[in-house]
């Protein structure tokens, strides 16, 4: 399998530590609000990285931490802890916030059928083990305490930027404007490590350290939950594309300092949901939630299938139409792939060339979009046979998880997809000509059918109940 590796910017055969096993650590949500669809599309990409990784015979360990602690409103360690302004703004205590959003993510995953990673570790867990790295790190010269907080000496390791080569004054990404400068860092792109010299006199959780009562940096905390469950070793370490710097490029930092040897080999990253205003971000207010997707009468799976449509390293630019786009294309095909009778002897050989496009496609740096194309193409094959399509589709549904043939399916409707559509046509003509009464006559139609109309600035789309 080929991968495209953020950390020598080339595809690259996928080889892992041990072979036949494979280490993957994701970094998790912080869990201050309900995830973004832009959110969503990170980890639903990293879920079919990992079911094929198991798909293909991997023993897959994948870990994930939960940030309840430490991410401020930079990624820089300034501006305002994300989780206390949380707190504040909802009334409730920092750990009853986390624990309302992590429910609320893994209730998001569960409707887009992304599988729960092996672990999942709070980060307020760990605290523990942060400490005693952040120790060795002060030992070994790696980290020096000032103004009461713990940093990382980031000219101290030979090579900081092991992503980009970057220019100093390139620097500033991921740090935000209108945040002081800390003048306790003595170099630009130090970072805490712990914090005691917190400026939150109400910071709700604190720990007793060697530095001091405080609590922990964010980038700590991936490093040192990712050692604890994965070892020395990390085969993949997986984020949204904002991660690389300068979470990640902290995190490489810090482990290789502390380990004494490389760390993580393969980096995958993918690029963001945008929308035609730019990057779709939780701090900015204005994001979309699969709820809401919900509530508009789309079906999680809808924007599963949206978002395999497209590369994972190209961003994607949702909008109401290419959304409507991929919901249609999705119904039709689940009309399609449901209604596929099981009938005749599974044709091996036909399985064995269909199932090697597929893996091809996968293979290629994960071109899911291209595996969709292979879905069509088992739907519309002409010579083989309906035993033969069901279980190719099942199979690509191990690593799609599209629900392709699910058994409620063949219940959903009486009705044709062309017969809604036509019905839906229908009714519009009859909005057009001012004739209520008729339009209304075909939505209680339809609603009668189990067919629910949603209007929308786009047009008339439909949920089946
Ligand atoms: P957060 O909860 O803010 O720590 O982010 C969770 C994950 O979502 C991280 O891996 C981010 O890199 C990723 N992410 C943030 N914004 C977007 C976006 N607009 N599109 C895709 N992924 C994103
Ligand atoms: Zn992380």
């Amino acid at each position: 399998m080929k991968l495209y590796n953020t950390l020598t910017r080339t595809t690259e055969e996928f080889v892992p530590h041990e072979a036949g096993k494979v280490s993957m650590y994701t970094c998790g949500p912080t869990v201050y609000n309900f995830a973004h669809i832009g959110n969503l599309r990170t980890y639903l990409m990293e879920d079919v990285l990992e079911k094929y990784l198991r798909y293909a015979g991997y023993a897959v360990t994948r870990v994930m931490n939960i940030t309840d602690i430490g991410h401020l409103s930079s990624d820089a360690d300034t501006g305002e802890d994300k989780m206390l302004l949380g707190a504040k703004r909802e009334h409730k205590t920092v750990l009853e916030l986390a624990k309302f959003y992590t429910d609320a993510f893994f209730a998001d995953c569960a409707a887009l059928n992304i599988k729960r990673p092996d672990v999942v570790q709070p980060a307020t867990g760990c605290v523990e083990e942060f400490i005693r790295v952040i120790v060795s790190l002060m030992e070994k010269g790696y980290a020096y305490k000032a103004g009461g907080n713990v940093y990382f000496d980031t000219s101290k390791v030979e090579q900081y930027h092991k992503f980009f080569n970057f220019k100093e004054d390139d620097l500033e990404v991921g740090v935000r404007e209108g945040v002081d400068e800390d003048e306790n860092k003595r170099n630009k792109n130090d970072f805490v490590l712990w914090f005691t010299k917190s400026k939150f006199e109400d910071q709700a959780l604190k720990w007793d350290s060697p530095w001091g009562v405080g609590y922990p940096g964010w980038h700590i905390e991936c490093s040192c939950i990712a050692m604890k469950y994965l070892g020395e070793y990390v085969d993949i370490h997986c984020g949204g594309i904002d991660n690389v710097f300068p979470h990640h490029t902290n995190e490489i930092a810090q482990s290789e300092a502390y380990l004494g040897h490389q760390w993580c080999k393969y980096w995958f990253h993918v690029l963001h949901l945008n929308t035609s205003g730019g990057k779709m971000s939780k701090s900015s207010g204005g994001f979309l939630t699969l709820k809401k997707l919900e509530e508009e009468g789309y079906s999680p799976m809808e924007y599963r299938f949206f978002c395999l449509q497209s590369h994972y390293r190209n961003s994607l630019v949702y909008s109401q139409d290419s959304f409507d786009n991929a919901a249609n294309a999705y119904r039709k095909l689940r009309q399609r792939t449901v209604a596929i009778p099981e009938e005749g002897e599974i044709d091996a050989q036909a399985v064995a060339r269909y199932k090697k496009a597929f893996c091809d496609a996968m293979d290629a740096d994960l071109n899911t979009s291209l595996a969709v194309t292979c879905v069509y193409d088992v739907v519309k094959a002409k010579d083989i046979n309906g035993a033969t399509k069901r279980a190719l589709l099942a199979d690509f549904d191990k690593v799609l998880s599209l629900d392709l043939l699910k058994e409620e399916a063949k219940k959903e409707s009486s009705l044709s997809a062309e017969e809604i559509e036509a019905a839906i046509a229908a009714r519009a003509a009859a909005k057009k000509a001012k004739n209520y009464a008729e339009a209304d006559r075909i939505r209680g139609e339809l609603a009668a059918k189990g067919i629910t109309l949603v209007d929308t600035p786009n047009g008339t789309t439909y949920k089946i109940q």
